[in-house]
């Protein structure tokens, strides 16, 4: 009797792991400020605004309200928490991050979740030291060492292994921006821009996920401001550092949208959770969804 009942309890799992066939991607742009992604227009983001804004939504009044560093920006955005991280990629987010929760909600495989990221720093992000989840729960990860080869990895993983939650780190915007080079800053988010634009193509072109993927694409931080020591480093709570953009396009969301209700980076694992149904009960953030027309039919 107990069997069959164990048997049935994984058949509905299962069926529910299917039936929830989605994908969702996420996508960040590592240290990019908002006066040079959408407060510019399409200036230095020409195919993020020109070919994929008007297919999705974006959100105008999207910001950081944590610590607004590398590590700890990156653990908010997957626990849907303030995490308060040292920048040093010593220790893990201390509640669960969207990876262990889709795991332990569907038993999936860890080739269902992939981290793929651009810094070393960032290998925390794979599960948190939740005494309920943890390790046997975490996303395969894959470290590359800049944007290109990031999303050449992905790329791979994508004809590969088919994840069907994939988080995505690209450094090089943050590491130019680091250098005091104006020109070196602007250059790689031009080249962020193309390549996410060769992520939703990619995307579209695999039969796996052409019209079930939801991708979004955030920062961790923006920079600071004029008046807070300019854009060479980030980390206070200026609102150069604070105010980042937040673009979803694909499957649950409406198209040419403007969301213009303020929204914070812990909003993104509800966001994930409700797109994949999956909970995320330790998140304190909400769902985004509400600001975006849903429509099962894109
Ligand atoms: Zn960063
Ligand atoms: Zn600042």
């Amino acid at each position: 009797m107990k069997k069959r009942i164990i048997l049935f309890v994984a058949g509905i799992l299962f069926l529910q792991y299917f039936a929830s066939a989605q994908n969702v991607v996420v996508v960040v742009i590592d240290g990019a400020r908002y006066t040079e992604t959408f407060g510019a227009d399409s200036l230095y983001i020409p195919h993020i605004w020109k070919q994929l804004r008007p297919l999705g939504t974006i959100w105008t009044h999207f910001c950081n309200d944590g610590i607004t560093k590398t590590d700890p920006g990156h653990a908010s955005i997957i626990t849907g928490t303030w995490q308060s991280l040292d920048n040093k990629g010593i220790f893990r987010p201390t509640l669960p991050t969207i990876f262990e929760y889709y795991r332990k909600t569907f038993r999936a495989p860890k080739s269902a979740t992939a981290v793929v990221v651009g810094k070393h720093k960032l290998d925390i992000l794979a599960f948190s030291t939740h005494h309920n989840y943890g390790a046997k729960y975490g996303a395969s990860t894959f470290i590359s060492r800049d944007d290109k080869s990031v999303v050449r990895n992905l790329k791979k993983i994508l004809r590969k292994n088919h994840p069907r939650l994939i988080f995505v780190n690209l450094p090089s915007t943050d590491a130019a921006a680091h250098t005091g080079k104006w020109t070196r800053y602007l250059s790689a988010i031009r080249t962020a821009d193309s390549l996410v634009f060769t992520i939703w193509n990619a995307l579209q072109s695999n039969s796996f996920y052409c019209n079930k993927t939801t991708l979004f694409i955030t920062n961790d931080h923006g920079r600071h401001d004029k008046l807070h020591g300019g854009f060479k480093d980030h980390g206070d709570n200026c609102e150069g550092c604070r105010h980042i953009m937040l673009l979803g396009v694909g499957r649950n969301i409406s198209v040419n949208t403007v969301a213009t209700k303020r929204g914070t980076i812990c909003d993104i694992a509800p966001t994930v959770g409700e797109l994949l149904s999956f909970p995320t009960p330790y998140s304190t953030g909400s769902s985004l969804l509400s600001d975006t027309l849903l429509n099962s039919t894109q």
